[in-house]
């Protein structure tokens, strides 16, 4: 634009205003600016889409978790700004590195492209031609070593490299087990949580056994955490990378995730990782609000007030325990899961089905089909409600409505 064409148009703001203004209502003069008057958009009812409480816990399907404010804030003031995504990725990771006390650190998208890149990293170091070649490296087929508990949905994302599993039980077999195409050792922190089955191979041994061998450990903890101080045990007890997700009760973005660990491997990781256009991870990407987002979420889950925030969830539970307390029959109890995975309280609400006629299924299903729409978990003869995911406000919607349900079943 010529300079004269800019001073015209900028003459004719202060006349569009000035005609403008003329025919808007008095009521406009008011302190409150028109974009501030004008009803927010509400994408939900745009494409009708069923906005949903949850009061189960944090899963994929169901978007995750809430980020928290600071999250918001990351992504906002920094959408308007280009970055070099390597320069962001190092200094971010270098800044999450600092705060999780560990050598080195990088935003994936998500706990299942950790497990991804990861493998990779120990693959490939920085070769490039190997960077390339995955998943079909010419030689033999790589072996990562897994405990047989251990091997679970998750583990196709290891799988997708190119590399095949060597199933172990005990100390013994993992360290028979290992041979020249070893190159790396997978440890599914939540297994006991999922199956039950008590790990053959503790932690300290799995690291030493690996180490004795010169094998990078990998463990998969992406839903550990709380208690905070998880962020802080796997790379203390040896292990050389770590992953947690971004997107459970982290509360950073959903499709963001951290890996961690030994400074060599995350810089092979970034090497088969996005912005790079040939590697693996190529179709991994994050976007740059959701890097600063999830730095933002780190720092402030740490920092977070956690035993308030844990006084704060079994708070819920009795003021959800205490809507509820007159329906006849009616037991509610506090359970706090054990972990490692998803070590959070929640509540268990039992009835006697012959007094008040309804299953617990059927509860969770009017719940999800009333307004708003509540999802929470049918424990076979209970209830299952999860209150870490609630709004504050929410807690109270959710103790009205089971109240609500339960009172129209009384015989
Ligand atoms: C949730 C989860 C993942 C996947 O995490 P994303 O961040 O959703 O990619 C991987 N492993 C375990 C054990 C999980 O619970």
């Amino acid at each position: 634009m010529k300079r004269r064409e800019v001073i015209r148009n900028l003459s004719i703001l202060p006349v569009a205003g000035a005609v403008f203004g003329s025919s808007l209502p008095i009521e406009s003069f008011s302190a409150a600016t028109p974009a501030e008057k004008a009803p927010k958009r509400d994408f939900f009812k745009e494409l009708g889409v069923t906005p949903v409480i949850n009061a189960g816990a944090t899963m994929t399907y169901l978007s995750g978790s809430l980020m928290m404010p600071e999250v918001l804030d990351a992504i906002n003031s920094t959408a308007h700004d280009f970055a070099n995504m390597y320069e962001l990725q190092d200094k971010a990771g270098a800044k999450i590195a600092e705060l999780l006390k560990c050598e080195a650190a990088m935003v994936t998208s998500g706990a299942a492209a950790a497990l991804v890149l990861g493998t990779a990293a120990c693959l490939t170091g920085s070769d490039r031609e190997k960077i390339e070649q995955l998943p079909s490296l010419p030689g033999p087929q790589r072996e990562v070593i897994i405990q047989k508990s251990h091997r679970y949905v998750f583990d196709q994302a290891v799988r997708s490299t190119g590399i095949k599993f060597t199933e172990v039980e005990g100390p013994d077999e993992m360290e028979k087990a290992i041979n020249p195409n070893t190159v790396m050792a997978l440890f599914f922190n939540g297994a006991l949580s999922w199956f039950g089955v008590p790990d053959s191979i503790t932690h300290e041994d799995f690291v030493r056994i690996a180490k004795k061998h010169n094998i990078p450990t990998f463990i998969d903890a992406a839903a550990d955490v709380p208690p905070v101080e998880n962020l802080f045990r796997f790379q203390k007890t040896g292990f050389d990378l770590i992953t947690f997700s971004g997107g459970k009760m982290i509360r950073g973005p959903q499709s963001a995730g951290l890996l961690f660990g030994r400074k060599d491997l995350i810089e092979a990781a970034k090497l088969n990782n996005s912005p790079h256009e040939c590697p693996i991870g190529r179709p991994m990407k994050v976007n740059k609000e959701e890097i600063f987002g999830m730095y933002a979420a780190v720092k402030s889950y740490i920092e977070r007030d956690h035993q308030k925030e844990w006084q704060d969830w079994l708070d819920r539970i009795k003021h959800i325990a205490a809507r509820l307390e007159k329906i006849p029959t009616l037991k509610s109890e506090t359970v706090i899961n054990p972990g490692p995975a998803n070590a959070l309280p929640g509540m268990i609400v039992k009835w006697d089905q012959s007094k008040v006629k309804i299953t617990p299924k059927e509860v969770v299903k009017a719940l999800l089909e009333g307004t708003p729409s509540i999802v929470a978990g049918d424990r076979g003869d209970a209830l299952g409600i999860g209150v870490v995911l609630l709004r504050p406000e929410q807690v109270d919607i959710v103790a009205g409505r089971i109240k609500g349900i339960l009172e129209k079943a009384v015989v």
